[in-house]
C-alpha cells in the first residue's frame, strides 16, 4: 500500500483531519500535538479521538505521525528549556495513548554550545524518563538538517543515541528527504548509497517514516528550507526513485513543502501519478 499524505492542522478535531485527508486521497497525515510554539495543548476529546481511531481503519489508512513541537528542546544548555521538552514530550505520549499505534516524531534538539556528545547524552536522558514498557507509540528521532548546532545531521549522531536508549523497542528514525540533503547525504544521485550507509549505522529495521520534500537549498547546504515537490534541488525523478524504492516504498510519506491544501492534493495526486505497481 502507498500511504501519502501532509502536515494538517488539529484545531477542528482529530477526526476532521482524517476527513480532510480522505478529501484528498490522502492514506496517512501528520499533525502538531500542540501549538507549534509549544505552549499548552488542548485537552483532548476522548470521543473524537475514538471517532478518529475507527476512521483511521475502517479508512485503511497508514500509521499516522505526530508531530511534537519544534520549538521544544531536549538538549539546550538551559535546564528550563530541557525541563520543558521533558515535560511536553511526556504530557504528548499520555496524549497519544488515544491514538494507539502510531507514531510521534521529534527534532533530537541543538546543543546550543554544549557539545554534540553532552547533547546526545542529553537527548537519551529524556527518552530513558519518559518512555514507558507498556505504551503504544513508537517515538521517532527526525534526521535534521545540521544547521547550527543542530544534533541529528548524521546518521551516527542518531545512532547513538539509540545506543543510550533502554527501551529501543518504542524507538524509530523519521528521513526528511530536505534535511538529510541539506546534511550532505546525496539522495538525488545515489539513493542506495545513502540507504546503505544508513542501513550499517542505523538499521533500516528502524526508518518508520519519511518526510517528503524538496530542498531550496543545494546538497550539504544544512539551511532546512523546504520546498514544493519539483521546485528545489531535489526535483521529481528523484521522488519518483525514493517512493518506489523496495526499501522504502511501505512507509508512511508525509509531505511537509510550503502549501495550502489544494496544493497539498496536486502533490499528492502528482506522487500517485509516479507511483509504480
Ligand atoms: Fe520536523
Ligand atoms: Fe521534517
Ligand atoms: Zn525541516
Amino acid at each position: 500500500m502507498f500511504h501519502i499524505g501532509c502536515h494538517l492542522s488539529p484545531s477542528a478535531g482529530w477526526l476532521a483531519m482524517g476527513q480532510t485527508a480522505k478529501s484528498i486521497n490522502a492514506s496517512t497525515f501528520q499533525f502538531f500535538t500542540r501549538n507549534p510554539r509549544g505552549s499548552k495543548a488542548k485537552a483532548i476529546d476522548p470521543d473524537d479521538a475514538a471517532a478518529l481511531v475507527a476512521f483511521l481503519q475502517e479508512n485503511r489508512f497508514g500509521a499516522v505521525v505526530a508531530h511534537a513541537p519544534y520549538t521544544i528542546n531536549p538538549c539546550s544548555k538551559d535546564e528550563r528549556t530541557r525541563e520543558f521538552a521533558l515535560q511536553t514530550m511526556a504530557d504528548d505520549l499520555l496524549r497519544m495513548e488515544h491514538l494507539p499505534g502510531n507514531y510521534y516524531n521529534f527534532h533530537p534538539g541543538s546543543h546550543t554550545g554544549l557539545g554534540t556528545e553532552a547533547g546526545i547524552a542529553l537527548i537519551a536522558q529524556t527518552l530513558n524518563t519518559i518512555l514507558q514498557p507498556q505504551q503504544r507509540t513508537v517515538v521517532l528521532l527526525e534526521t535534521m538538517a545540521g544547521k547550527g548546532t543542530e544534533v541529528g545531521g548524521r546518521f551516527e549522531e542518531l545512532r547513538a543515541i539509540l545506543d543510550r536508549v533502554e527501551l529501543l523497542g518504542h524507538m524509530g528514525v523519521c528521513l526528511d528527504t530536505c534535511h538529510v540533503s541539506d546534511a550532505g547525504y546525496d539522495i538525488v544521485n545515489d539513493l542506495d548509497g545513502v540507504l546503505t550507509e544508513f542501513d550499517r549505522i542505523i538499521g533500516l529495521d528502524k526508518l518508520k517514516a519519511i518526510h517528503i520534500n524538496d530542498s531550496l537549498n543545494p546538497l550539504g547546504a544544512k539551511k532546512d528550507r523546504h520546498a514544493k515537490i519539483g521546485e528545489g534541488f531535489l526535483g521529481v525523478e528523484a521522488f519518483q526513485r525514493i517512493i518506489n524504492h523496495p526499501a522504502l516504498k511501505d512507509l508512511p510519506f508525509v509531505l511537509e513543502t510550503p502549501n495550502e491544501l489544494d496544493g497539498y492534493a496536486r502533490e499528492i495526486e502528482l506522487l500517485r501519478q509516479l507511483r509504480e505497481a
